[in-house]
């Protein structure tokens, strides 16, 4: 039995989409909502590039996009896919040419933005090109570019606009036989996005990608993302995401399976439960737990560490947890495995030894899992 069927105030139901594919990444249906980023190393950069794809998958990345500006990016796509530990999307504005090119170089999934790829023909050349090399399409609205007739038609940028352009489009793949497609209507501001979102999930049902474009750095585009896409995906809207952050691409990913796992939609790696702190506290909670997130990087089970002050919550928390400590008296505190009181040990020593403890339990958990399968 689901954790949502003991507890349905957690339950979230999807919504219903059409399943595509970008590369061996299933998108919508039932498929976990995939998590995204964006290099932003130069392209023809083909080493600093795959470096960074490479951080970002480790990170837990399904699925990377480049940017292919130029020729130049083109040729450089192909090594870049090839080195690749997952699919990429090639972002293309501008020039339908790069789409093709793009295709051709093995990107899983083109990025067009219906604003700026020019008209029906040059479309149609692209979505040819998709169909030849096995591509999917992200149609990505974004209403800092829409088209002239849609600014003309509704003054400024709406969600009505950024909807009307995104069905457009699909209208023109839908014409071409295309169907492998997700549909993305991003803005800065979160009220537009969210209400473009929510027309859109009416509208279609096309796979979903969310993003509030260009949110800002990190802390303050992390939270617009979390109340931004987090309000969607609670509604049940969005199979993939990508989180806009001057910042990283790495930082990128961690706020976006930081928000999937607020919710319950995805789990990945220890998820660590810690109090704020206050005079109780019988040990430095707020440095344990900066290391402990440090060390703890690598683990990629899913499970959920417990690290709290004092009695107070501690053996409460613990309950509910893989591994916990809660601080005590006299330089020591008490470790629980599985929601149980075990053993005490020393401040001094206690972050080695849930490092230890917390490997362990994954292992455990892996082997079940394995022996399931
Ligand atoms: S659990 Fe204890 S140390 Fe942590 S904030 Fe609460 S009272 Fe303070």
């Amino acid at each position: 039995m689901s954790i949502n069927h003991i507890r349905p105030w957690r339950h979230i139901e999807r919504r219903k989409s059409r399943q595509i594919h970008v590369g061996n990444v299933p998108v919508g249906g039932d498929a976990p909502i995939a998590v995204q980023t964006m290099t932003n190393t130069p392209t023809t950069d083909v080493a600093a590039t795959v470096a960074q794809v490479q951080a970002a998958a480790e990170a837990g990345a399904d699925i990377v996009r480049v940017s292919v500006p130029d020729e130049a990016s083109s040729r450089a796509l192909k090594e870049i896919v090839r080195e690749s530990p997952v699919p990429i999307v090639a972002d293309i504005h501008f020039h339908y040419k790069r789409g093709i090119e793009a295709a051709e170089a093995g990107a899983a999934c083109l990025r067009i933005n219906p604003g700026n790829i020019g008209d029906e023909k040059r479309v149609a050349e692209v979505i040819r090109a998709a169909k030849d090399h096995n591509c999917s399409i992200r149609i990505g609205v974004n209403a800092g570019s829409l088209e002239k007739h849609l600014l003309e038609k509704y003054g400024e940028p709406c969600p009505e606009a950024m909807v009307e352009s995104g069905l457009d489009h699909i209208r023109i793949l839908q014409d071409h036989d295309f169907n492998e497609f997700k549909i993305s209507v991003k803005a800065s501001d979160v009220f537009m996005s969210a209400a473009a979102y929510q027309q859109l999930a009416e509208a279609t049902d096309a796979p979903i990608h969310l993003g509030i474009t260009e949110a800002g750095g990190f802390v303050s585009g992390t939270i617009k993302s979390a109340i931004g896409l987090g309000q969607l995906l609670w509604m049940g809207i969005g199979d993939t995401l990508r989180v806009s952050l001057s910042a990283d691409p790495v930082e990128e990913v961690k706020v976006g399976f930081e928000i999937l796992k607020s919710l319950g939609l995805r789990h990945r790696g220890v998820n660590i439960i810690s109090c704020p702190s206050c005079a109780r506290q019988g040990f430095d909670v707020i440095k344990t737990v900066e290391a402990l997130e440090k060390r703890l990087e690598h683990v990629k089970t899913p499970m959920s560490l417990s690290i709290i002050g004092c009695v107070v919550n501690g053996p409460g928390e613990a309950l509910m947890t893989d591994v916990g400590f809660t601080g005590g008296g006299a330089g020591s505190g008490m470790v629980y495995l599985a929601g149980k009181a075990s053993h005490k040990m020393s401040n001094a020593q206690m972050v080695d030894h849930i490092v230890e403890e917390v490997e362990k339990k994954a292992a455990q958990l892996d082997a079940e899992t394995a022996a399931a399968e």
